[in-house]
């Protein structure tokens, strides 16, 4: 069995340092992290935090990424907009104050800045919040690399643009590394794959980094797609929550067809922290969710394949994965799965690790 009490796994006080109005429904807040917890606490730019706050007679999870970025920022500052109707980020916005005590689970997360070669430009699509992660990949490319970036920024209008004077300061400070291109929606309305694929002319060999809202995304990617930019050279974070306890029932999906033929397996195997365990499965269930139902304690968060989190190395047999935006097509050749998305398939015993080392 896991140890519950893995510090790495585990969620820990922190006491919120500063908060920082950044436009009208965003804020950022700033951590006070004690000696004790400096080293579970290190991060890498473009990594989130996972919180937990008590919810009505439950508890509910969220990530937020650091928009920060180690070396540069004294202290670790995640930035938070609010959703319309959304639970948490309404509560961090209007409830959350200095002083205030908050439970984090140390960073995690795969959208991080990978090396590529220096030469390789860096172009980043970041729409509102989808800013955090980006902002702090900015930071850190231009100080630890010499490679040119393009940053494409959408937001609604000019008074949203969360950290515009930040921003403007790098580019002043590295004006022939950094661009910027700001689309306003009040302006030119939604952006199109049209005005996407304008923006990465002459750029289609560059490293994409890409985070915002759904449908944002979903238009970069395609535009990516039609001017036939490798997978492994792009990388995605999607903004989404993880289903509360009170809405699980009605988000559980239909267990897909082809994942539970008669003949498919009905346990897999799981190393996790240096035990083997048989874990039953029922139809269709993800092999997170039967793990979690065994009683074992496998690291997750955003449970929709988009954090990495959950990521396990296949040893044998196949799995089915719904979907596996955090992973590369390198990760995939490796082996990767994510446990909240992988299904078991075909006859094969399956066996997953936990444990490996990425
Ligand atoms: C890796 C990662 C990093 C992230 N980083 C950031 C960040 O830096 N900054 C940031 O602002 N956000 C970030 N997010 C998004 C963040 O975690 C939350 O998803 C976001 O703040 C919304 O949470 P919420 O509790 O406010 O809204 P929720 O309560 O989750 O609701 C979101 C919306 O869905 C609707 N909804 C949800 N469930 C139902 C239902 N059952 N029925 C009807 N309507 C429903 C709500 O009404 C609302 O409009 C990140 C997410 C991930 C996975």
């Amino acid at each position: 069995m896991a140890d519950p009490t893995d510090p790495k796994h585990s969620f820990h006080e922190l006491v919120i340092a500063d908060v920082v109005q950044e436009t009208a429904d965003t804020r950022s807040f700033v951590f006070d992290v004690p000696p004790s917890l400096a080293g579970l606490f290190g991060y890498v730019s473009g990594q989130f935090l996972t919180f937990e706050i008590p919810w009505d007679g439950f508890r509910v999870r969220r990530c937020y990424s650091l928009s920060s970025a180690p070396g540069l920022d004294a202290k670790p500052k995640v930035t938070v907009k609010r959703i319309d109707r959304g639970r948490v980020s309404n509560w961090f916005n209007e409830r959350l104050a200095k002083g205030d005590r908050i439970a984090v689970k140390p960073p995690e997360g795969l959208f991080v800045l990978r090396p590529g070669e220096q030469e390789r430009p860096i172009v980043m699509f970041g729409g509102g919040s989808g800013i955090t992660p980006i902002l702090s990949i900015i930071k850190t490319a231009l100080t630890k690399t010499g490679r040119k970036i393009k940053l494409v920024y959408a937001n609604r209008d000019r008074d949203s643009i969360i950290f515009r004077d930040e921003l403007e300061a790098w580019r002043v400070r590295y004006p022939d590394r950094l661009e910027i291109a700001h689309h306003l929606d009040a302006e030119r309305g939604f952006m199109h794959a049209a005005n996407a694929k304008d923006h990465f002319a002459g750029l289609e060999h560059a490293d994409f980094y890409i985070c915002g809202p759904g449908p944002f995304m979903d238009i970069v990617e395609s535009a990516l797609e039609e001017r036939q930019v490798g997978r492994g050279h792009i990388f995605i974070e999607r903004f989404v929550s993880p289903t509360d306890p009170d809405r699980a029932q009605e988000a559980a999906p239909a267990a897909p067809a082809a994942s539970a033929t008669s003949s498919a397996p009905s346990t897999f195997v799981c190393t996790l922290e240096g035990e083997r365990h048989e874990v039953p499965v029922k139809p269709g269930e993800t092999l997170l969710a039967a793990a979690r139902r065994a009683g074992l304690e496998p690291s997750f968060s955003c449970e929709e394949g988009y954090c990495g989190c959950c990521m396990a190395q296949l040893k044998t047999g196949k799995v089915q994965m719904r979907t596996h935006d955090a992973l590369t097509a390198k990760d995939l050749t490796n082996h990767w799965v994510l446990a909240c998305q992988s299904r078991l398939e075909g006859d094969e015993p399956v066996e997953i690790d936990f444990d490996a080392t990425y």
